[in-house]
């Protein structure tokens, strides 16, 4: 189900990441040992009382180079295109600044829910400082220090009251929802229409009021899927082109609701550093994923071409080791029917449990393949191992000391659950977890 978004503007230093990190907290996942990814804290998860919602920071965008009324303006037009409660951040020490007023009549026009955050207001005697905010024209201005955790109760109070009723139908669990992400002109839009040619298409204009959210539903291979925001793949004008941060926030609103997310490269072009950022986004989420070189009819082919175009990815994109690569051509439709069925086998292993015992009979095996690692004169003991959750799998191995399980003993134990069930298409996870 998608889950509201709210979005956090305001000038620079008015404490927009300050609000966004106290939000967020400990939420934000942080992965060791992922070389190759990182992470721009821009569009994360929140929650408040019941309520779960992604939030933005459009301050996170950097944007720096341009002048601040021209900065201003677009956080505001991303804001307004990306979510569906804005909350308009000012300095309760310096006033409505001309800079503010450019934001106010932006959000003005735009019909979404604003609500005013007067931020740096650290003490109760501040508090007569917001009564001017009454002037942008948004209703009332909530006092709130994001330094001290001030405030921020009665200001999410109401915009959550503004999220829009979600409809409770819960997502198909027979059905894929998948995405495609990949730099400017990879072919995203091309390939979604080659797949969606010859066959059922239902174009489902989703409840909600991002408007640009739209789901496809396509029939292939007795298998339903969903092809998510397709329509966010279309051009949005000179601010979408310019900034590649606003490409990687669509990404990650996709992959956010993907069981399976199609990573696009460019035969044509070859790899490039965007690319693995954007990979690694997909990786981090945890999201079943295909490697898909598209474009693969520019390429004059041999016996050796796909071999040694597999290699370099491999090489560039050490730790999607798992993903399979599919080469194809959105244009021509050279090899698309691998596509559907790669699919599938991701979304299944995405979703994969194994049995208790037969786990443990493959983690025993492994442990007398390759005898434990010891530190400081100690051994690691692996006691038994458990799958804790789906999509993606993960694991609890129970052990004496977690310290001692180093990553590369992790990684072995990884290697073998993957040789022993066939995980091709998804990360899976290992947890080390103490036990006498
Ligand atoms: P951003 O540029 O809007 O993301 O602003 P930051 O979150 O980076 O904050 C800018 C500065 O304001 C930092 O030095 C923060 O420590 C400070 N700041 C943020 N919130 C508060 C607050 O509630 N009270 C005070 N006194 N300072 C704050
Ligand atoms: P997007 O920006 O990722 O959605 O990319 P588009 O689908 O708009 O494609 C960008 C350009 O690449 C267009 O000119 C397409 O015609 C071209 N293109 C897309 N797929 C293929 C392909 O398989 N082969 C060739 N030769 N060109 C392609």
């Amino acid at each position: 189900m998608r889950k509201s978004v709210v979005a956090v503007v305001g000038r620079p230093n008015v404490g927009k990441s300050t609000i966004f990190n106290r939000l967020v907290g400990e939420r934000i996942s942080i992965v060791e040992d992922t070389p190759g990814v990182t992470r721009d804290r821009i569009y994360a998860e929140a929650e408040w009382l019941t309520a779960e919602f992604n939030l933005i920071d459009t301050g996170g965008i950097d944007m720096s180079d341009e002048p601040l009324l021209v900065q201003m303006r677009q956080q505001a037009e991303v804001a307004i295109a990306e979510s569906d409660v804005i909350i308009f951040l000012l300095n309760g020490r310096e006033g409505i600044t001309a800079a503010d007023e450019e934001v106010a009549k932006i959000l003005y026009k735009s019909n979404k829910p604003v609500v005013i955050g007067v931020n740096k207001i650290d003490n109760p005697e501040m508090r007569e400082h917001i009564y001017e905010y009454y002037a942008l024209g948004f209703g009332e201005p909530y006092p709130i220090s994001g330094a001290h955790g001030l405030g921020l109760g009665d200001l999410l109070d109401t915009v959550v009251g503004y999220f829009p009723e979600m409809s409770d139908e819960a997502p198909d669990e027979d059905t894929i929802y998948f995405s495609l992400i990949g730099r400017p002109n990879v072919g995203k839009s091309s390939l979604v229409n080659s797949l969606l040619n010859e066959e059922r298409v239902i174009v489902s204009e989703q409840e909600g009021t991002t408007r640009d959210a739209i789901d496809t539903h396509l029939h292939k291979d007795d298998q339903e899927f969903v092809i998510i925001d397709t329509a966010g793949m279309r051009k949005r004008g000179k601010v979408y082109e310019a900034t590649e941060k606003y490409s990687v926030l669509r990404a990650l609103k996709a992959i956010e609701r993907s069981d399976v997310v199609l990573v696009l490269l460019d035969a044509e072009t070859g790899i490039r550093e965007q690319d693995k950022k954007i990979a690694g986004y997909a990786h981090e989420a945890g999201r079943g994923i295909i490697i898909v070189v598209n474009k693969w009819d520019t390429v004059e082919t041999n016996e050796k071409t796909m071999k040694e175009f597999e290699d370099k990815v491999r090489k560039q994109f050490q730790y999607l080791d798992y993903a399979p690569i599919v080469f194809l051509s959105a244009k021509t439709k050279k090899r698309m029917h691998t596509l559907t069925p790669a699919i599938k086998t991701a979304s299944e292993n995405h979703s994969k449990r194994v049995p208790t015992n037969v786990l443990n009979d493959v983690i025993m095996d492994a442990l007398a393949m390759n005898p434990t690692p010891t530190l400081k004169g100690k051994r690691l003991k692996v006691l038994y191992a458990t799958q804790v959750a789906v999509k993606p799998p993960s694991f609890v191995v129970f052990v004496n000391d977690p310290d001692l399980m180093h990553f590369s003993y992790r990684r072995f134990l990884e290697n073998r659950i993957r040789d022993a069930f066939g995980f091709t298409g998804t990360p899976i996870k290992i947890f080390a977890r103490k036990r006498q």
